[in-house]
């Protein structure tokens, strides 16, 4: 038996394992009592990683050999992986050649490694050069990105986990972190239990189990985020709340924030969100935290949030409007309070690191910036990295719709079921000329659409990194061999990436000569050298002997930095962070009488994304065993139906048909359905009649114009009985 240390794979809590092996399987699972995200503890998901991993159907459904259809329609056949890596090279050749760069594109994970993340971004934007680099953490974590940038000056999350033991008020925005991230509510309720004292505000339409724990529970209107977070700080402002000496010290941009708060009085606010005026005065009074004994010091707050936020047309300016109100009060840089966004992902944080997506650059540098561009350049060894930005998530699907991206390549991720607008992503996967699915698993519903399947290795087989919500680097680490003839992420993507350098650029010297994936992270590490992120000070043998470790942590420093901004300097170009002034905008599709309902999508605590992993497992359905809609039980007796009854669920997109459950945790006009099942629990059709399944045949492809991320948590729906 053997013990391997490694990270769980699902959220972005990132909590350490210990992995139990005989050698040829893994066998069993603990938390890492070491670990200081999770110290030994691990959530239904993270605890049953060893029988989901080895459960015999989840073995049958591995791709174990590289799979090559030679006409659409047809069955794939096993291939080598020399012919299989070969056809990959001669058809992105081919396409570059004939269509240009921009014609190729790649579509990646947030479960990737940063190290496979960074041989991708280098492979697209320094060997192809095209920056149509992009992920699922478009869906994820993009909004969260630009609301940083615009205010602090950085993509950084400026809170630790630790912060929740400090702080006085927690502010929870968008997040079901009581099953989105149970490990860090379970530190919540630590924290709540030590200091009785500790307040939760929890912002969200539905009274969720994160909600059902608040001492104020604001169940604002579907999209209204940013009018609630302007109305507390017109608040703040008019009772005299706001640290106005941190405003003038730290920060530039407050009077035009003030002049567009101004209209946002307390009736306004409730007048646009739905809320008491008299629970908006209380968040105000709490979020301050002066509301304490006369001459007490402001007590902390720290903001948590998550996809509420992110996953909206008006994504970044909710991001920023919260930055805005810690700014304001100066509850950002001390133990307990900053705005802290949670990843969704274990590693949309690594690959924002390395610039893998559209619009980014390594190491958090600029795009449009040409001095960064040249430093890219440089580090990589190429002539020059392309200045426009990529296609993001989803524009790629919509210019291979168009015909203007022929070639995909897909790594680890399952569009076909996770995009919205799922008839658009079809059409797509069919008007492209060549589709490569790099996937461990043989069935999902974009592996119907592949060209090329190439069989990748999964958790507990392959090695690197990645950064969880923190900022905490974790070591991810093999405890047996990949099944079959399956690679690690890695190998593949380096690979292709030296094939296609051959044709690219002969007898030039070689971009991806990387032994292991530590070389490319060591790559990845010098590039930090003096960004925000500067991890020079930090190796493999100091994972190995110190544990996990947060950024930045330059050279010199004997460990990582828990908190950012103490020192009250941002990294912006005066050192002074930013207000953002950005305007309060309604949901894309509001309901109507056509489409009278708001459908909002999320996570169920105990599945994972397509439940590729968690859906081999029995006891994971023990919670939710078959998907529903959930409705209000009032709307259930307005709709003269009974729980259990089939209802078509449609919006201007698609339809599809699901039993109806009642819940008293959402509110009236609105319904809820999980994101997570497929085909096999969910059939419907395009608003063309093309078979379609799971919830992302009715959401919305509307995105924030500035994130780029679409608006997952709001589509305008009908229901009627079947
Ligand atoms: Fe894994 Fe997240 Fe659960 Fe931790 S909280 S065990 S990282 S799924």
């Amino acid at each position: 038996m053997a013990e391997t240390r490694s990270t769980c794979p699902y959220c972005g809590v990132g909590c350490g394992v210990i992995i139990d092996s005989d050698g040829a399987q893994i066998t069993g699972v603990r938390g890492d009592p070491q670990h200081p995200a999770n110290f030994g503890r691990l959530c239904s998901k993270g605890s049953t990683l060893h029988l989901t991993a080895a459960a015999p159907v989840t073995l049958r459904q591995r791709l174990l050999h590289p799979l090559r259809r030679a006409e659409r329609g047809q069955a794939p056949q096993r291939v080598g992986w020399n012919e299989a890596l070969s056809e990959a090279t001669d058809r992105f050749e081919d396409v570059i050649r004939r269509h240009g760069r921009d014609a190729v594109g790649f579509y990646l994970s947030g479960q990737l490694l940063t190290e496979d993340y960074y041989v991708f971004n280098k492979l697209a934007k320094g060997l192809i050069g095209t920056n149509n680099v992009d992920t699922n953490s478009r869906l994820c974590m993009s909004s969260a990105v630009a609301g940083y940038k615009a205010t602090l000056g950085a993509d950084a999350p400026p809170a630790c986990y630790e912060d929740l033991a400090h702080a006085r008020t927690l502010f929870i925005a968008g997040s079901n972190m009581a099953w989105a991230h149970p490990i860090l509510m379970r530190r919540v309720e630590d924290a709540k239990r030590a200091n009785p004292a500790l307040r939760l505000i929890v912002v969200d339409p539905r009274r969720t189990e994160t909600a059902a724990l608040a001492d104020l529970h604001l169940a604002l209107l579907p999209g209204t985020d940013v009018a609630l977070f302007h109305g507390l700080l017109h608040l703040m402002l008019w009772e005299g709340l706001t640290d106005n000496a941190y405003i003038a010290a730290h920060t530039q941009g407050f009077d035009a924030l003030r002049e567009r708060v101004r209209e946002f009085t307390p009736r306004e606010t409730a007048r646009i969100t739905g809320l008491r005026e008299q629970d908006v005065v209380t968040a105000a009074r709490w979020f301050a935290g002066l509301d304490g004994a006369p001459g007490a010091p402001r007590a902390p707050t720290l903001s948590l949030y998550c996809q509420g936020l992110n996953q909206s047309r008006n994504g970044t300016a909710k991001n920023a409007a919260l930055v805005n109100l810690h700014l304001a009060t100066g509850q950002i840089g001390q133990a307990g309070a900053g705005p802290f966004s949670l990843t969704g992902q274990p590693n949309a944080m690594g690959g924002r690191e390395v610039g893998g997506l559209a619009n980014l650059l390594s190491a958090h540098r600029d795009m449009a910036n040409p001095e960064h561009r040249a430093e890219v350049a440089r580090l990589w060894g190429v002539d020059d990295v392309p200045s426009r930005a990529g296609k993001t998530a989803v524009e790629m699907f919509e210019a291979a719709a168009d015909g203007e991206i022929k070639a995909l390549w897909i790594a680890c991720t399952n569009p076909a079921q996770s995009l919205p607008d799922q008839a658009t992503v079809r059409r797509a996967l069919q008007q492209a000329e060549f589709v490569v699915v790099q996937e461990a698993f043989r069935d999902t519903a974009t592996a119907a659409f592949a060209d090329l399947l190439l069989p990748a290795a999964s958790w507990g087989e392959k090695e690197g990194t990645v950064t969880n919500s923190e900022r905490r680097i974790s070591r991810v680490r093999a405890a047996v061999a990949a099944p079959g003839e399956a690679r690690s992420d890695f190998a593949i993507a380096t690979e292709f990436a030296q094939r296609l350098e051959g044709r690219l650029r002969p007898g030039k010297p070689p971009l991806f000569a990387y032994a292991s994936p530590q070389a490319a992270w060591l790559e990845h590490r010098e590039s930090t050298r003096g960004r925000d992120l500067d991890i020079t000070g930090l190796s493999w043998d100091v994972l190995e002997t110190a544990g996990p470790q947060q950024w930045p942590m330059p050279q010199g420093a004997t460990q990582g930095r828990a908190r950012l901004y103490e020192d009250g300097v941002f990294p912006t170009a005066d050192g002074r962070a930013r207000f953002a002034d950005l305007a309060y905008e309604p949901v894309a599709e509001p309901r109507d009488g056509r489409f009278p309902f708001s459908l909002n999508t999320g996570r169920l605590r105990d599945q994972w994304h397509g439940m590729s992993r968690t859906g081999v497992l029995g006891r994971l359905f023990g919670h939710v065993p078959e998907p529903a809609v959930e409705l209000h039980p009032q709307e259930l007796a307005r709709l003269n139906v009974a729980e259990g009854d089939l209802l078509h669920v449609t919006s201007r997109r698609g339809s599809i048909l699901l039993p109806v459950a009642a819940n008293e945790g959402v509110p009236l006009t609105q319904a809820f359905i999980p994101m997570h099942w497929g085909s096999e629990f969910v059939c419907g059709r395009s608003s063309r009649g093309e078979p379609l399944a799971g919830v992302n045949a009715l959401t919305s492809p509307a995105f924030c114009p500035i994130s780029k991320q679409p608006e997952l948590k709001h589509a305008a729906v009908k229901l009627l009985k079947a």
